[in-house]
């Protein structure tokens, strides 16, 4: 083998929501990358142009790298794509799983026949894989990287993560190839909300992008033709913050740039899909701001449970009362709130669900419109291993009821059902192997 010779190398993303957002981001990243112009990057959206693209690129000579990202619930399926990909295409390609999942649950993204799971955020790891595989090193011990070592007792190793990433450092889409997307301008969260991955997988500190990187890019959509303008960010209003504080001086330099960037003819839309926003955060001022900046008629603020005991259980930070002064003065303010509740959270007694219809339903006769959610135990968040998320008759006739005022919306009886599977999953594993890691170097920045 001639060591010094580089090999071709093909990207095919399975391109299917909700990982677009990622894949785009990682898109981005291999564009930014000067050494791997040569890089072809194919974006599938379905398991039939997922095998033509891997047999497209194959057949051309080159390397192969299929990359999924995926969040839990969208887990068997991408899994049950792998499978029947591989059995339509038996040469061999590299297939590397990212996302909040594969992150918490390395051993069963391998056990479902991935090769490597990038653990934690991707920007560096896909850009050192495709290196490794341009140049015949093998990808398995990139920083960042979990395998499946098979043996006595199949062991995972994982190599300790890299650093992380500073936000300016990479592109928030793939201009190249035209795809656009939400402007990441906040990366990992300082709340520690229990049910909540986000913490969990991209660190308990806020990263946030420059304001005059965002405007680079707002740029760039401009000069693409786009017009409309969403931002992602686990809490919009902590935007240039480092704690609880808000910062408006820095939220509204932010607003203003960005404005400016995208030109008369341009829409921003802050602290609504696919954002949000906490409810203590929503002061008089925040909506002046949001209002003289920006396109929205709508909020969408994270309540999750009318019950103060759940909410101090779940480590939200604020209490009921506090969704309720942000629903008013949202609404004073002539914007239409969104307000998130998850239904059966851990601890949740029938009382609690009661307190949380009810203010639902205080909340819907305001003026605003409750986002229902059904409560799964998602995999790396300190409420993991809790019972999923259900439902009693009562709560289901009363939540029908307010859907037909159309007070009321949400995917909350699927959820149910996804997160019972989840649960039987989670514990199908445990049963079958626990969940031990050996890492095989330390991190200092895990
Ligand atoms: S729910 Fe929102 S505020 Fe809470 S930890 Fe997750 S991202 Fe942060």
């Amino acid at each position: 083998m001639d060591l010094g010779a580089k090999r071709e190398v093909a990207v095919v993303f399975s391109f299917r929501s909700p990982g677009r957002y990622a894949l785009t981001t990682l898109t981005g990243a291999i564009e930014g990358a000067d050494d791997l112009r040569s890089v072809t990057v194919v974006h599938p959206r379905n398991t039939a142009e997922v095998i033509a693209c891997i047999g497209e690129q194959l057949d051309l000579g080159r390397e192969v790298i299929a990359g999924w990202s995926f969040y839990s619930p969208s887990f068997p399926e991408c899994a049950d794509e792998l499978r029947e990909v591989r059995a339509a295409e038996k040469r061999a390609f590299l297939a590397v799983a990212g996302g909040v999942h594969a992150t918490a649950e390395p051993r069963q993204t391998l056990d479902a026949g991935f090769d490597l799971v990038c653990v934690g955020e991707g920007e560096r790891v896909i850009l050192e894989a495709i290196r490794a595989v341009r140049d015949g090193r093998p990808p398995s011990t990139i920083p960042g990287c979990a395998r499946l070592e098979t043996g006595a007792g199949d062991v995972v190793k994982q190599e300790a993560r890299p650093p992380r990433i500073e936000l300016d450092q990479f592109p928030p889409f793939a201009p190249r190839h035209e795809y656009f997307g939400p402007i990441e301008i906040t990366r990992g969260c300082i709340y520690a909300c229990r049910f909540c991955q986000t913490p969990y997988f991209s660190k308990a500190r806020f990263r946030h992008r420059s304001v005059e990187n965002t405007a680079h890019w707002v740029s760039t959509m401009r000069e693409a033709g786009k017009r409309d303008l969403r931002f992602v960010s686990p809490t919009s209003l902590s935007y240039g913050s480092q704690d609880e504080s808000v910062h408006l001086d820095a939220v509204e330099a932010l607003l203003a740039r960005s404005k400016e960037a995208l030109g008369p003819e341009g829409r921003v839309y802050f602290g609504t899909f696919p954002s949000e926003v906490r409810p203590e955060h929503v002061t008089p001022e925040a909506l002046a701001l949001i209002k003289k900046y920006c396109a929205n008629d709508n909020l969408v603020i994270g309540g999750q449970s009318g019950s103060d005991r759940v909410l101090q259980a779940s480590m939200r930070g604020h209490d009921v009362s506090a969704i309720i002064h942000a629903v008013k003065i949202s609404l004073a303010h002539g914007f239409v709130p969104n307000v998130d509740f998850i239904l059966g959270l851990p601890g949740e007694a029938v009382d609690d669900l009661r307190a949380s219809v009810n203010v639902m339903r205080q909340l819907g006769e305001l003026g605003a419109r409750v986002h229902a959610h059904t409560f799964m135990p998602l995999p790396g968040t300190p409420f993991r291993d809790a019972a999923p998320g259900q439902v009693d008759d009562e709560t289901r006739e009363e939540l029908d009821r307010l859907a037909s005022q159309k007070l009321l919306y949400g995917q909350w009886k699927l959820q149910e059902r996804v997160a019972a599977e989840m649960a039987e999953r989670r514990d199908q594993s445990a049963r079958g192997y626990g969940s031990a890691v050996t890492v095989v170097s330390p991190s200092d920045d895990a």
